[in-house]
């Protein structure tokens, strides 16, 4: 049944007909508040600076995908340039986070490219991070391909890998070398059998050996992880793991959502973890947002208890 219910919501992601309708309606965009402080980037920076008063970093984000006209991709850009300088002028511990098909990569790999590497341009002058979302499987070769060209000239920049996937082992092994910065989900897309684990007990088991293969990597010092899940037992698991392995609590960084676990990030943050939430912002929010309610379908009752509260 949950499992039905979430094809159900992953499908309504992307559908235009429920989209245009259902962001319109006053008590779905009450519910959503819940995920995001607003719709601006102030509004998104103004919450950074609250979170960083409890030592907690922010991961900025513009809601939006699938751009395939090219003055909207640098519209894109030129936004979030606009939003490093702001971060760093206001000082908050903020990072951004992009999406490729959102700077033009359906357009072409060259429109996506330059659009990121003049954000990371930025981002380096301001002493700023960037990261690249995982988005649907097709796109996983574009991101890697990608990551790799700008991760040759700019150290500033890391990648988010899904552990839904069966190719993801190979991908990390391949990117070791890179001395990567690797974010960590399970992965939020409606995907195939053939290319994804069906079940969720698999993609748990096989986050778990990919955090393993991170983990090393930290001790190493060659790779930066993000451990971005609100699995409590997972959370648990890698505090043991890394306390094993003997890396300090100020070099393990765990991620999560605004709104989502929020005692749990204060209570890493408070036990000397790094830890980062993810702030979306912006109009688009539809399709992120039914993502969302598909990760946890007992969210749907937030949402009808707003249908009927003021
Ligand atoms: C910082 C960050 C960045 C991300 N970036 C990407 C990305 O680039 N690409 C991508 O595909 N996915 C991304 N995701 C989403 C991710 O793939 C998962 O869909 C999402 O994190 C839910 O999985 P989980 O690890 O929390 O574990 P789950 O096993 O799904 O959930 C564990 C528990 O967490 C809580 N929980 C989880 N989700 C919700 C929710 N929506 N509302 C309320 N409670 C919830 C519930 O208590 C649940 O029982 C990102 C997630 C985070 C935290």
């Amino acid at each position: 049944m949950t499992g039905l219910l979430r094809k159900l919501l992953l499908w309504g992601s992307e559908n235009v007909f429920l989209k245009e309708r259902m962001s319109r309606l006053a008590f779905v965009q009450r519910a959503v508040s819940r995920f995001m402080p607003g719709e601006t980037s102030e509004a998104a920076i103004e919450e950074a600076v609250k979170l960083g008063e409890s030592r907690i970093t922010s991961l900025l984000t513009l809601l939006g995908e699938n751009v395939t006209d090219a003055d909207e991709a640098a519209d894109v850009a030129r936004h979030y340039r606009t939003v490093l300088e702001a971060i760093a002028d206001r000082g908050p511990e903020a990072e951004i986070s992009v999406k490729l098909t959102q700077l033009g990569i359906n357009i072409g790999h060259d429109v996506a490219a330059a659009n990121l590497q003049s954000i990371l341009a930025v981002a380096e002058e301001r002493g700023r991070f960037v990261w690249i979302d995982a988005e649907a499987s097709a796109y996983v070769d574009k991101a890697l391909d990608m990551y790799r060209a700008v991760r040759s000239r700019y150290v500033n920049t890391g990648v988010c890998l899904q552990s839904y996937l069966y190719r993801t082992a190979g991908d990390l092994a391949a990117l070791l070398p890179l001395n990567p910065s690797i974010r960590l989900v399970k992965g939020a897309y409606a995907e195939p059998p053939e290319v994804a684990f069906p079940r969720k007990k698999d993609v748990d088991r096989n986050y778990r050996e990919l955090a393993k293969t991170l983990l090393d990597g930290v001790r190493r010092r060659e790779v930066r992880a993000a451990f971005a899940t609100h699995d409590e037992r997972l959370i648990r698991w890698i505090e043991e793991e890394a306390a094993q392995r003997g890396i300090a609590r100020g070099d393990l960084e765990f991620a999560m959502l605004y709104g989502i676990g929020t005692a749990e990030q204060e209570e890493l943050a408070a036990k000397g973890y790094r830890v980062e939430v993810l702030i979306s912002y912006g109009t688009a929010w539809f399709p992120w947002y039914m993502r969302r309610l598909a990760e946890r379908p007992a969210n749907l009752w937030f949402v009808m208890k707003k249908m009927v509260s003021s």
